[in-house]
């Protein structure tokens, strides 16, 4: 069944802030009925506040127009966010006079309010879903869209995924990555042969193993699947396997599927602004020049249909080529451009397709444009040539 997901586009036929992204946010919020659905309820908005001196995050404009509506349909809101990243919130403009209601940690400032989640998935056991994001009554999960280097892309599922639990966990879920193997250390027992392999990667994805020296150890965050490393490997000793990488994605679903289970479902609602859209995490703080033209403003009650919305409007223009850093690369002009630059291992599309199996959403959805952009008859009159 297909879902709804309302748009706002950042085009406008005129210059009124009415065709503006803070406004379409707020025509978003009326068809999804936010105000009524809020009344009482104890709002945690999930955001990403960035890192450092990152200024690409979500602007307080957008932040306060959503802090507004949960108060004016009596609800209690407030933002939360992982420790690191609320640290130095206010110095990226989130602070209380500003956006309007104050921002906690997810699970306190040492991380030690959390619950856990029995789920057995590769190298995890239990889930330590943040104390904070459990106990609301109602979810807002408020994403920028950006460009990520584990899985491609980060939106509405990214934003859950890792933003709702404590850091052992977060790391728990990088590290799925590592689970299968991938370095078979008999095929290749010549240490230059190791070092010539490590070389290979104009990346530095792969290094020597700490403890074990014989190993090499990859950074899949690096790994753009470019194949070099396996020119020089002999052969079976190395794999640069989807199973690896798609362990991360997969486990961002499950992860979302347990904080998910915590609410009623009528009591979740997802936005995401797709501006400023960098080639990686905000959580690097700092913000790259942007990589994708600004594609708008989107809100939807289901997970799933948000990030592939998102996702098929950002697939329509390519990547801006000449702003991505030169320590990155192009790697293949197929499919989505997030997968242009983090490599066909990374197809950020990957990520839905774990989140409908498991029952998160749906990726057929219903594009409904809150303000369609006008067309305006330049010249009634007829055709006129400008001089
Ligand atoms: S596939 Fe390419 S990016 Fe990945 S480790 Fe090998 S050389 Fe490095």
């Amino acid at each position: 069944m297909s879902s709804k997901v309302f748009y706002g586009s950042p085009r406008q036929a005129r210059l009124e802030a009415k065709e503006t992204l803070p406004a379409k946010l707020d025509l978003i919020l009326e068809q999804l009925h936010l105000r009524d659905r809020v009344k009482d309820e104890t709002v945690v908005i999930k955001m990403h506040t960035g890192n450092n001196i990152v200024y690409s995050t979500i602007h307080p404009v957008f932040v306060r127009k959503v802090v507004e509506a949960i108060k004016e349909g009596g609800g209690k809101p407030f933002i939360a966010d992982v420790n690191w990243d609320v640290a130095g919130a206010e110095k990226r403009g989130y602070s209380h006079d500003v956006i309007g209601c104050d921002v906690y940690h997810t699970a306190g400032p040492d991380e030690k309010y959390y619950y856990s989640h029995h789920r057995p998935y590769k190298n995890i056991q239990d889930w330590k879903l943040a104390g904070m994001i459990q106990d609301a009554s109602f979810l807002v999960d408020l994403a920028h869209v950006k460009g990520h280097p584990s899985c491609g892309f980060g939106a509405a599922i990214k934003n859950l995924a890792l933003g709702c639990m404590v850091g052992e966990t977060r790391g728990a879920m990088h590290d799925a990555m590592q689970y299968d193997p991938y370095w078979f250390p008999e095929k290749c027992p010549d240490e230059n042969v190791r070092k010539a392999i490590m070389q290979a990667c104009p990346f530095e994805a792969l290094v020597e193993d700490k403890e074990k020296p014989d190993r090499l150890h990859l950074h899949p965050e690096q790994c753009n699947a470019c194949g070099r490393c396996l020119c020089v490997a002999p052969p079976g000793s190395l794999k640069i396997d989807a199973v690896n990488f798609h362990s991360f994605m997969e486990a961002c679903a499950i992860s979302v599927a347990i904080t998910l289970s915590t609410f009623k479902p009528e009591n979740v609602v997802h936005i995401s602004l797709a501006t400023y859209m960098t080639p990686v995490c905000d959580c690097f703080g700092f913000t790259s020049m942007q990589i994708l033209p600004d594609a708008g403003v989107f809100g939807s009650d289901d997970i799933v249909a948000i990030d592939q919305a998102v996702l098929d409007m950002t697939a329509k223009t390519p990547l801006i080529e000449e702003n991505i850093p030169c320590s990155l690369e192009v790697h293949t002009r197929e499919g989505h451009p997030f997968r242009w630059l983090h490599g066909p291992l990374k197809d950020p599309y990957i990520v839905t397709e774990y989140g409908e199996k498991l029952g998160l959403g749906s990726r057929e959805y219903e594009l409904v444009d809150v303000l369609p952009v006008e067309k305006i008859e330049r010249a009634p009159m007829g055709y006129i040539p400008a001089r």
